[in-house]
């Protein structure tokens, strides 16, 4: 017992005090920014991107997988900023653009979904349903409730069975072999129910799009009420993203 004690003194606090206004490691590539219109960098990186995420003037947070070859060839246009405030209730805010008028870029944001912010006051449950996914965001969606992260403090956890579970969070890009098992999830779970999408494979379906495997039909029908973006999502993102999501963030 006494040893136990003395370990956790030694442990110390290891959460994250405040994990909406944390500050993350500059290296870490989070929000994209566009710094310029110049067609010709746009038109180059268009070919680069192994996700077609790269448009007219536009970069899709949706399809990016953070590799860094855009930033890395054309640094004069495209930047990625250690800001892990991604997530968006849209799908169309995910993509980035440059303002003409303004001469600036725009950037996700989210909206409150009133219902669960009325509903969520203490508690928001959610069942993650892995549907060919590589594992890289399920393991980020369960660091989020370790230690370090804690989701935990704020209510929001994921739970084993969509009988108890509030909203569906989706990782992986739907392979065919998952889909009826993510229908079925969807409907195990009682209403009021959302869909969150966690991830750029959940998103769009990251780099696995073309494949035969994929069977996304289902998820087109959906309006998904919160988008996280990522490759993996960083538990940050995550919890910010649901925090805004519940209307908790000043
Ligand atoms: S970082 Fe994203 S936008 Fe840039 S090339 Fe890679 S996938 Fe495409």
């Amino acid at each position: 017992m006494f040893n136990l004690l003395k370990a956790r003194i030694h442990h110390g606090y290891q959460a994250i005090p405040d994990p909406l206004n944390a500050a993350i490691h500059p290296s870490f590539p989070g929000l994209p920014t566009i710094l310029r219109a110049c067609k010709e960098d746009f038109c180059s990186a268009s070919s680069l991107c192994p996700t077609g995420a790269i448009g007219d003037n536009s970069l899709d947070l949706g399809k990016c997988v953070f590799c860094g070859e855009c930033t890395r060839s054309f640094p004069a246009t495209f930047a990625f900023n250690p800001n892990f405030r991604m997530a968006s209730s849209r799908r169309e805010s995910l993509i980035i653009r440059w303002d003409t008028q303004s001469n600036t870029c725009t950037a996700p944001a989210v909206e409150v979904n009133a219902a669960l912010k009325k509903l969520c006051i203490r508690s928001f449950a959610l069942r993650n349903v892995s549907a060919g996914g590589c594992n890289a965001c399920e393991l980020e969606l369960g660091a989020s409730s370790n230690v370090n992260f804690d989701m935990g403090r704020y209510g929001i956890e994921v739970v084993a069975s969509p009988r108890h579970a509030d909203a569906l969070i989706l990782t992986g890009p739907v392979s065919k072999n998952m889909e009826q098992a993510l229908v079925k999830t969807w409907e195990a779970i009682p209403e009021p129910r959302v869909l969150i999408l966690c991830g750029a494979c959940a998103i769009s379906g990251g780099s696995f799009v073309n494949s035969d495997a994929i069977g996304r039909d289902w998820l087109q029908t959906m309006q998904p009420a919160l988008y996280i973006p990522g490759c993996p999502a960083h538990p940050l993102s995550i919890i910010h993203g649901l925090m805004s999501l519940l209307g908790r963030v000043k």
